[in-house]
C-alpha cells in the first residue's frame, strides 16, 4: 500500500468502506450480492434443476472460479458444530426446501467440507430434505489431483478406496 499513489489508497479505502453497505445476502441463494437476486440466480443459462449446497459464500466463490458447476447454489451460512454451539439456521433449510419445490430441482449436491463438522452438516441437510423427491449426492472424497499416494494419510486413503469407481465394463 505504501508504494501506491495516494489517490489509489483513497479509492481503496472508500471501496472497503462502502463494501459492507452495498453487499447483502441474496434472498434466494445467500450469496453476497449488490442485486436482488444475485447474478447467478438471475442467469437464464444456468441449470435450475441442480442445486449445490455450500457452507459459506467463500466456498461458492471457489466453485465459481473453478468453472466446474453450472447449476444454482444454496449457501448455508454456517455449519453444524456441537463443540462451537453452531447450528444451521432453520430458515435457510426452509428456503432450500422451497426452492426445490418451486424450481423442480432434480438433484441437490451437498458440498460440505470433508471433516467432522462437514459430515454433521451433511447429515442435517439430508435430514431436512427427506421426502423432497430430489436426488441427494455429496462431493467425493479422494486423492488430490497431482498428489501422490505416498503422501496421503490413512483416512484419505481409506476414503479414496471406499469412493472408488468402476472404470471398465464387466463384459470386457
Ligand atoms: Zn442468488
Amino acid at each position: 500500500m505504501m508504494a501506491q499513489p495516494e489517490e489509489f489508497c483513497r479509492e481503496f479505502a472508500e471501496a472497503v468502506r462502502t463494501l459492507k453497505e452495498r453487499l447483502h445476502p441474496c434472498p434466494e441463494c445467500g450469496n453476497f450480492t449488490e442485486e436482488d437476486p444475485c447474478p447467478i440466480c438471475s442467469d437464464p443459462f444456468r441449470d435450475r434443476t441442480v442445486l449445490c449446497v455450500v457452507e459459506t459464500a467463500e466456498d461458492l466463490v471457489c466453485l465459481e472460479q473453478a468453472s466446474v458447476f453450472g447449476g444454482l447454489y444454496q449457501v448455508l451460512g454456517g455449519r453444524v458444530s456441537p463443540m462451537d454451539g453452531e447450528e444451521i439456521d432453520p430458515r435457510i433449510l426452509e428456503t432450500l426446501q422451497r426452492r426445490i419445490r418451486e424450481n423442480g430441482v432434480k438433484e441437490v449436491i451437498i458440498a460440505t467440507n470433508p471433516c467432522v463438522e462437514g459430515d454433521l452438516t451433511y447429515f442435517a441437510v439430508v435430514d431436512a430434505l427427506r421426502g423432497s423427491g430430489a436426488r441427494l449426492s455429496r462431493l467425493a472424497y479422494g486423492l488430490p489431483v497431482g498428489g501422490s499416494i505416498g503422501y496421503a494419510d490413512r483416512v484419505t486413503l481409506h476414503a479414496a478406496l471406499e469412493a472408488r469407481r468402476q472404470v471398465n465394463d464387466t463384459n470386457i
